[in-house]
């Protein structure tokens, strides 16, 4: 293994709460590269962006904010191409901006665990390119975002399906279901994306959430302006809770894409089947559904795996953080958590992590 480096604060993750953390620290004179730096196992910058899946555009369901000075560059989300894929998109402008601010991105470096030796905070990583190394630190930053942890609920018999079990994180796109009888389980707008997608493919389409779908009337939600949603969020931050769905506390908007799905009867959700058989899935009335895939739409976890050595882990099942800081241990931030999982609460943790940061180095 190579020898240890020692940097006063590493990033975890390039997502949109990684890039503004390090857009903040730099604004405090931090010198990229060398006072901080930012580990990103991805192979492109882009954050979660880069893999999603062909057909999401920007802005479809909620609003996607600006990354602090990210006017410098002349582009804003607000008036980015629609027509292209949301992945196309980002990934050009996490780009443009990382060079713009001189960033220094190291990718692709896999943080594979975060751990105390005596009184050091080591992060060990991976790379293809960099092999396996340690790097010391005196302050974390913890961006993962949560692509990389999918939430599959558990349903019996889910492991006799003979058809397919695909998750968001790996949709590909409506062709590959072409002519087959797919169900779509979640409520929330990748659901609704995948269903209204599929409507042109799939031979029957049938979809399933675990609770009434909670119509909204309005085109685009912004997130942060969601406040219950927020709110809830940060109560289950603060206390070392699992953090709630977000689609729980904020509805679904309803676009005039989505009501014409209504009308058509495409988004009519049925309540959450009871089991998965191999040929399909059974109802609660005991009537049967032949299935040749189930799309999980059921959302994501904090991607945290990598921190468990520090044991920041409640018996509530969360980790306890209040402004983006670990209650549990003061190293330690965790950026775009909770109260901050969207574009904006990412753009906002910036600041707010970067100055208790400054505050401790
Ligand atoms: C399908 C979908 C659609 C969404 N649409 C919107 C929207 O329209 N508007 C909105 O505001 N929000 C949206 N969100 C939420 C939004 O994606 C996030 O709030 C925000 O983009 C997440 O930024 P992030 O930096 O926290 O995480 P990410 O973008 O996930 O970035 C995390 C980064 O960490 C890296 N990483 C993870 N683990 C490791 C590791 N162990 N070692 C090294 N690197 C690691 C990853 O490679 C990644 O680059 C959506 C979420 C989903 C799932």
């Amino acid at each position: 293994m190579a020898s240890d480096t020692t940097v006063p604060v590493v990033i975890i993750g390039s997502g949109q709460a990684g890039l503004s953390v390090a857009y903040y620290l730099r604004r405090f004179e931090l010198v990229p590269g060398r006072d901080f730096v930012i580990f990103d196992r991805g192979p492109d910058a882009g954050g979660a962006w880069q893999h999603r899946w062909e057909a999401l555009r920007l802005g479809t369901a909620h609003r996607v904010n600006d990354l602090p000075g990210m006017k410098e560059l002349g582009v804003s989300f607000d008036t980015a191409d629609r027509s292209l894929p949301a992945r196309e998109v980002v990934t050009d402008y996490y780009r443009r901006y990382e060079e713009h601010f001189d960033l220094k991105v190291v990718r692709p470096v896999t943080v594979r665990s975060v751990f105390n030796r005596r009184a050091d905070l080591v992060v060990a990583t991976t790379s293809p390119d960099y092999g396996d190394r340690e790097t010391v630190a005196r302050l974390i930053v913890n961006a993962t975002g949560t692509w990389g942890a999918p939430f599959v609920p558990y349903y019996p018999g889910a492991q006799t399906f003979a058809g397919r079990h695909v998750h968001t994180a790996g949709y590909p796109s409506a062709d590959e279901f072409a002519g087959q009888r797919v169900i779509v389980v979640g409520g929330g707008t990748s659901a609704i994306g995948f269903l209204l997608e599929l409507e042109g493919a799939a031979a029957e389409l049938t979809w399933a959430a675990r609770r009434p779908i909670d119509w909204i009337h309005t085109e685009q939600l912004d997130l942060e302006g969601a406040s219950a949603a927020v709110a809830m969020q940060d109560e289950a931050a603060r206390t070392g809770r699992a953090l709630p769905s977000i689609v729980s506390g904020t509805g679904v908007p309803v676009s005039r894409r989505i009501s014409a799905g209504i009308e058509r009867g495409i988004l009519v959700a049925r309540p959450m089947f009871t089991a998965i058989e191999p040929g399909g899935v059974r109802w609660d009335d005991g009537s049967f559904t032949p299935a040749d895939a189930i799309i999980w739409a059921s959302g994501f976890r904090p991607e945290l795996r990598h921190l468990a050595p520090l044991k920041l882990r409640e018996k509530a099942g969360g980790v306890s953080v209040g402004a983006g800081a670990s209650w549990t241990d003061p190293r330690i931030f965790l950026a775009g958590y909770g109260p901050q999982a969207s574009t904006i609460g990412a753009s906002r943790a910036g600041r707010i992590i970067a100055r208790q940061v400054m505050a401790q180095l």
